[in-house]
């Protein structure tokens, strides 16, 4: 470890000139002054996807950082900007910063498997953030994305036991994508087997990129002529294209839309009636629970010995040592759950919803 860190030291050192004649990012030039000046300090680096979506800046990331910064450790991170490439450069960046730990929110689960299987050869621990990466010798932290799926599908089914059903699923690179999509089957394999509903479209979404969602409901729509009862959407960035979709030809608010994360903008459309149900994961507690085991695991805790871990077996066959958070399905009539924990003020929620129509919202 120390040998590694040194060589790391001196690569950041030779770097840091490279970094400041590009003017490149300054968290690269002050961390790599940094590393320099202390080199006992624990680093940890963080290499995220897609700050695009609501939920990696304003909730995973500030309750990471303070975790990592309350066990001593110093933060530093890396924004891919849902590029596989870049994320695979980051990486090394954040090694060749003198990163102890990594945590990494994978873009392409597959294409990050080489940086991740290097890093654990060089020593240095990792944590599969969110989503998965099949490498048994990396912390997989996440919530329990298999339930997050049955919980969408539950809520609409109970509105719609007969119908059409749309199916906007996740990026397709990315694990979770499936764990939905499965969840969501099985919740309805029963009703599609009996033909009680009817599975009129599905499509991926790539990079979970809301206007790509748009088109996608759009074109199933045309194909259907608009004759779609219910729509399983994965999250509330891909619900918000579908109801923006549903909207243009008047049936927001008609058809029942799922999603997950507690956004903002998703949880004013189940106050006003536009979305069923946002399958909310309380992301702080994910960003501190990586936060605090990236700082464990830099100290040089063995896998094993964390806390509190169950084992996970993945599409791949790798038993994952493991966190699976609990989610929560937050409907029209559980609203008080989000505003209590303080995700989210009354004004912003009850933005334009009509007097009397929500309890919460007066
Ligand atoms: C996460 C979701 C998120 C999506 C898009 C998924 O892997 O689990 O919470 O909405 O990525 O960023």
């Amino acid at each position: 470890m120390l040998n590694r860190k040194l060589v790391a030291m001196l690569t950041v050192a030779a770097m840091a000139s490279v970094f400041a004649a590009c003017g490149d990012d300054s968290t690269a030039t002050t961390a790599a002054g940094t590393t320099q000046a202390s080199g006992d300090e624990l680093v940890i680096g963080v290499s995220w996807n897609n700050y695009n979506e609501e939920r990696w800046a304003k909730w995973d990331e500030p309750d990471m950082k303070a975790a990592i910064e309350a066990g001593g450790g110093r933060y530093i991170s890396t924004d891919a900007g849902s590029s596989a490439e870049q994320q695979i450069a980051d990486v090394e960046n954040l090694i060749s910063q003198g990163a102890d730990a990594l945590i990494i929110l994978a873009q392409d689960g597959t294409a990050i498997l080489p940086a991740v299987t290097s890093a654990l050869e060089q020593g240095i621990p990792v944590i599969a953030y969110d989503r998965l990466i099949e490498n048994p010798g990396a912390l997989y932290i996440t919530f329990d994305n298999v339930e997050v799926g049955r919980m969408q599908a539950r809520a609409i089914y109970a509105l719609v036991p007969e119908g059409n059903y749309v199916f906007i699923k996740g990026n397709s690179t990315d694990a979770n994508a499936d764990f939905l999509r499965g969840g969501q089957q099985e919740i309805l394999q029963a009703a599609l087997d009996s033909g009680a509903i009817h599975n009129v479209g599905e499509m991926y979404t790539d990079n979970w990129d809301p206007a790509v969602a748009q088109t996608n409901m759009e074109q199933i729509l045309t194909q259907n002529n608009n004759l779609v009862d219910a729509v399983v959407a994965s999250n509330d960035g891909t619900a918000g294209g579908v109801v923006t979709a549903l909207a243009a030809q008047g049936l927001a608010g008609i058809v029942p839309v799922s999603g997950q994360d507690g956004d903002a903008a998703a949880l004013n459309r189940v106050a006003l009636g536009t979305q069923t149900v946002s399958v909310w994961k309380d992301a702080r507690e994910l960003g501190k629970k990586a936060g605090e085991a990236a700082i464990a695991l830099a100290k040089g805790t063995a896998l094993a010995s964390l806390p509190g871990t169950v084992m996970f077996t993945s599409p791949g066959g790798n038993q994952m040592v493991s966190y699976l958070l609990t989610p929560i399905p937050i409907t029209a009539d559980n609203l008080q759950v989000v505003i209590d924990a303080g995700w989210i003020d009354t004004a912003t929620l009850c933005q334009g919803v009509a007097a009397g129509t929500v309890a919460v919202c007066g």
